[in-house]
């Protein structure tokens, strides 16, 4: 109980610190990732940093991104409560949790089944019935259920995946890190507008690879 307590401290700070001081200001982003226990989605050995301000190890060698990541990319999708979201790179599901919140609908795709079971078992323990796993390599998307509303790429590959763009609505929005790992890479917004796609640039960011063909580049 005490140590929830001590959680609950700490991740308001982090909401004060780390988000409203950096201008998130989606109120939507502010109220999920106020109340959603992060310290749930990391290593144990790591609870006690799962609120501060860097990105931590998950299982097999990928990570769960730093906070104000996570709000910056959920707070430029625009998410409606009304709209389904295609999340690529499950990871720890944490990402996945603040989407659900905040969306009707959350398709998440993770390749590496450790990771897609994990996600799926802290998920279900919290209750989200609003979302879908696939343990499927995230570059085809998700077909059957396209298109998508929003789409979020929490791995970086080194150019936009059509079948991507193609998954996305007229209109939609797609946030995705794009470059080589251990390089700067960019956050880009894509937006669809009907046969073009426009790109603005976010940020600066270092994400893992989105791995191809189970081979990291
Ligand atoms: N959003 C996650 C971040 C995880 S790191 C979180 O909040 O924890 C990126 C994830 O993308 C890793 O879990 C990695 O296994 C996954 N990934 C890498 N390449 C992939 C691919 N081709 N398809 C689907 N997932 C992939």
């Amino acid at each position: 109980m005490e140590k929830n307590k001590e959680f609950a401290y700490l991740r308001h700070n982090m909401v004060v610190s780390q988000l409203l001081n950096r201008n998130i200001k989606d109120t939507n982003v502010l109220d999920a990732m106020g109340k959603i226990p992060r310290h749930l989605f990391v290593d144990k050995n790591y609870r006690d940093e799962a609120y501060s301000d860097h990105p931590l190890p998950i299982i097999m060698g990928q990570t769960i991104s730093q906070p104000y990541i996570v709000a910056l990319m959920t707070q430029e999708l625009e998410i409606a409560n009304h709209e389904k979201i295609l999340e690529i790179g499950t990871g720890s599901g944490y990402q996945t949790a603040i989407l659900a919140d905040i969306a009707k609908e959350v398709y998440t795709v993770e390749t590496i089944k450790e990771l897609f079971e994990g996600a799926q078992k802290v998920l279900k323990n919290l209750g989200y019935q609003n979302i879908y796993f696939k343990n499927s390599d995230g570059y085809n998307g998700w077909l059957e259920k396209a298109p998508f509303d929003k789409i979020i790429v929490t791995a970086a590959p080194l150019e936009i995946p059509e079948l991507l763009t193609s998954q996305l609505k007229e209109q939609g929005i797609m946030l995705i890190p794009i470059g080589f790992p251990s390089q700067t890479q960019i956050l880009y917004k894509v937006t669809k507008s009907g046969s073009r796609i426009i790109k603005e640039e976010v940020a600066n960011v270092a994400f893992v690879p989105l791995i191809k063909d189970k081979i990291k580049y």
